[in-house]
């Protein structure tokens, strides 16, 4: 099922994001997350694409064991580097005929372990990738006569590598116009940043529902490595001020930043949000115990069918 027929009937949407572990071992660790969060039936789960080869073989497995075993709806991250359009291909090809509904299409990190040679690389910004899933549902391939529906980032405080953010909204009008459905967006720590966000996007005539990506801080060594990796992220006083309180307190750290993101959603929630994406970290207790105090009823319904 696409997210927007999801979203017609149940919103927001509450969904959790994984990514592959690189051995098989902490594969079968992370399904049994999976499974322990299969009890909230969130509206879908999100697997991670890598650039390494292997690690983009454990997406597709970690997609395929999810959608065959479990209720879960997953939705596989695509991205354009170090991919060739025949591979791209064979991957919809493989993920129509496994019935999975929704593909984010994404850019893609650039890989820092591997040789990389951008110019080899089919597609060079998302909205490229978001044509060919266009073209490619059109070749009757999916089941559903629709094909896939189609996901895209966005980023509230901006992406680096457009820092002029005129010319990055116009970007984004372009790739979400080029057939994007919906929004998840990088994770943030104050909201104010998503609603402008949100308000910009409806300035620019975009009117694809947005995602808010939130991810509870459990650590000061995973605090540190998100500053790494969500390069731009804004880290509000009020939650630096907290977390510097509590910061030899392992325990403590955890539930202040569970706490942060918990306040984080109410307010969300309060201000209509179309759906909370949790960046789970491959963890499930965090997620559990945020999900528990939003006082979110426990859906019902069973894994969608095309
Ligand atoms: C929800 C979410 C999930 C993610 N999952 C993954 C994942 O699984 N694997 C992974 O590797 N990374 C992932 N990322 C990171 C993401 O791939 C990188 O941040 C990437 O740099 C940007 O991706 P994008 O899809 O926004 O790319 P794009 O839309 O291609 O944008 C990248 C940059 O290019 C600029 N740009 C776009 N179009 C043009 C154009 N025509 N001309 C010039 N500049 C242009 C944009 O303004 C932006 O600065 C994720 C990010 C988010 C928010």
């Amino acid at each position: 099922m696409h997210i927007n027929d999801i979203m017609a009937t149940d919103s927001p949407t509450f969904s959790f994001e994984f990514f592959p572990p690189k051995t098989p071992e902490a594969a079968d660790a992370l399904y049994q997350t999976i499974r322990d969060l299969e009890a909230y039936m969130p509206h879908f789960v999100s697997v991670t694409y890598g650039a390494g080869g292997s690690t983009r073989e454990l997406t597709h497995g970690l997609v395929e064991r999810i959608q065959h075993t479990t209720k879960l709806d997953p939705i596989p991250h695509l991205t354009c580097v170090c991919h060739r359009e025949a591979e791209i291909e064979a991957i919809l090809t493989r993920y129509a005929q496994s019935g999975i509904g929704n593909i984010l299409a994404l850019g893609g990190d650039r890989p820092r372990e591997i040789k990389f040679d951008p110019a080899q690389d089919s597609f060079k910004h998302a909205v490229d990738l978001v044509r060919f899933i266009r073209r490619f549902n059109e070749s009757g391939v999916h089941a559903d006569r629709r094909g896939f529906g189609i996901g895209v980032a966005g980023f509230p405080e901006g992406h680096p590598a457009t820092p002029n953010r005129l010319t990055e909204m116009d970007h984004f009008k372009a790739k979400v116009d080029a057939g994007a459905d919906y929004i998840v967006t990088q994770l943030f720590f104050d909201n104010r940043d998503f609603y402008d966000f949100r308000e910009r996007c409806a300035l620019a005539g975009i009117q694809a529902p947005i995602i808010a990506g939130i991810m509870p801080i459990t650590s000061m060594s995973g605090f540190k490595r998100i500053a790494e990796l969500a390069a731009g992220s804004r880290f509000p006083a009020k939650l630096l001020r907290a977390l510097q309180r509590c910061e030899s307190d392992t325990e403590m750290v955890k539930r202040v930043g569970i706490h942060f993101a918990l306040e984080q959603c109410h307010d969300l929630l309060d201000n209509n949000v179309a759906g909370i994406h949790f960046y789970t970290l491959n963890r499930s207790d965090a997620t559990r115990m945020i999900f528990d105090s939003l006082g979110i009823p426990r859906r019902r319904q069973e894994k969608s069918s095309i």
